[in-house]
């Protein structure tokens, strides 16, 4: 890791015991997680963070966006919900001084949770055993964000005066619907900062690398004839499934060191995971009247790739690979289209970046393991895509993918994240915050 040669910071956070206790902590996220914020119903969740953050001497700004004032993106030609009734809230430690600005984000939805039978309890009633707390959203994302409104409010009570730069948290719709655009929203609001910290589960370490990605939805299209002479017919869904097995060896396929342009020292940030560019198909459809062959079958899901990744590229080549493997398997009868419904961008800040030199120093500052032994961790990917991309994409923001909780649990049933590491993670932003707004812009 390279050395810091800025100034050190003239304060650190002060002793753990000023945080709000377990109890408290726990009572804010169980608050936050009994709305149900799935995608499009944010609001409430919204006005009631709003008024909490005004209580706690917080500057809030609360607004919402129409798609027509948005630039043309890749998140705004996507299929989404419409932003109508779904506010973004930007709280503020105004800056007194001429140091960085660092802005926290957090989206606000959840996904739902369909398959409650398989809960332990209730997913919206956030359900405390000792230091866990279950529930929708307890690590994806709302543990994370609870870190960062802790943080936030520990801030201005040590700093009533403000730190020498701002001190933001934008907390933006829409993420599990469309990635990237409600942060867009508070980009054309004209908000934007020297670094930036997406709150998602990372098993609360710092992680300076996230994924890019793409939507695909593929169709097949047969010829329906009653099941008593399906030899007549075409089965859309025999085609589909000689599309899912070429979906699995093109995944096996892309995993190769030659498979694409990015085999550097990126490659090795992702190296803790199987799959170098997953392919996940989450969503099959098919069929209308039973005992027939089926006319039409859909299929979509994630194609996910690496940051450096050229995103029209690896379309061409998903679309070339998928199209000759499926016509060869069928001997030239099956019948495929392909979309691409959604893209976003991945992030890499680099790991000899102050922004990640000081997100270190401030782990380590609060931790019992120096900070050479942390720098021999390493740096590891957050292995998926989400609202890092946005601004590091468009003007270049160092940021950094950060919170507790793991993605292992993330939108699955029994959803849960420690209260503790939410108040080690809230300890340790918090002195990210002091570090990075003393050092001179
Ligand atoms: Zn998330």
């Amino acid at each position: 890791m390279a050395a810091m040669t800025m100034d050190a910071p003239t304060a650190g956070i002060s002793a753990a015991g000023t945080l709000p206790d377990a109890d408290c902590t726990a009572r804010l996220l169980q608050d936050l997680i009994a709305f149900k914020s799935v995608s499009g119903g944010e609001a409430p969740l919204v006005h009631y963070l709003q008024r909490w953050a005004e209580e706690q001497g917080l500057i809030a700004d609360c607004f919402e966006t129409s798609e027509a004032a948005l630039p043309d993106m890749p998140c705004t030609r996507a299929k989404h919900l419409p932003l109508a009734d779904r506010p973004t809230l930007v709280l503020r430690i105004a800056g007194c001084g001429n140091g960085r600005s660092i802005l926290f984000n957090a989206h606000s939805d959840v996904v739902d949770a369909p398959e409650f039978q398989q809960w332990r309890h209730d997913p919206w009633t956030a359900v405390r055993q000792g230091d866990r707390l279950y529930g929708r959203g307890a690590c994806d994302t709302k543990g994370p964000l609870v870190s960062a409104l802790l943080a936030l409010v520990e801030l201005k009570r040590q700093f009533p005066q403000g730190l020498p730069g701002d001190v933001l948290l934008e907390i933006v719709p829409g993420e599990e619907d469309c990635v990237g655009l409600g942060t867009l929203t508070s980009v054309a609001r004209g908000y934007k900062a020297d670094a930036a910290v997406i709150l998602e589960p990372t098993e609360g370490r710092p992680r300076c690398s996230s994924r890019a990605g793409l939507r695909f939805q593929l169709m097949f299209t047969g010829r329906a004839v009653h099941g008593t002479v399906k030899w007549l017919g075409h089965d859309a869904l025999a085609d589909a499934r000689l599309a899912l097995a070429a979906l699995d060896d093109m995944q096996a396929a892309f995993q190769a060191p030659d498979s694409g342009e990015c085999a550097g020292p990126l490659t090795g940030q992702f190296a803790a995971y199987p799959f170098l560019r997953p392919i996940t198909v989450d969503r099959i459809q098919g069929g209308t009247w039973q005992g027939m062959v089926i006319e039409q079958v859909t299929c979509e899901g994630y194609f996910e790739l690496l940051p450096d990744d050229d995103i029209s590229r690896w379309k061409k080549r998903f679309t070339d690979e998928l199209q000759s493997r499926l016509q060869a398997a069928s001997a030239g009868k099956a019948r495929c289209g392909i979309n691409f419904t959604e893209e976003y961008t991945g992030h890499h800040t680099r790991p000899d970046h102050p922004l990640c030199v000081t997100a270190w120093q401030a782990v380590s500052a609060l931790s019992k393991k120096s900070g050479e032994d942390l720098a021999k961790e390493g740096w590891c990917a957050f292995n998926s895509g989400c609202e890092a991309g946005l601004r590091w994409g468009l003007t270049g923001t160092p940021t950094l993918v950060w919170g507790p909780g793991s993605l292992a649990q993330a939108h699955g049933a029994d959803e849960y994240v420690d209260i503790s590491d939410v108040r080690k993670a809230a300890r340790e932003m918090a002195e990210l915050a002091i570090r990075w707004t003393h050092l001179p812009r």
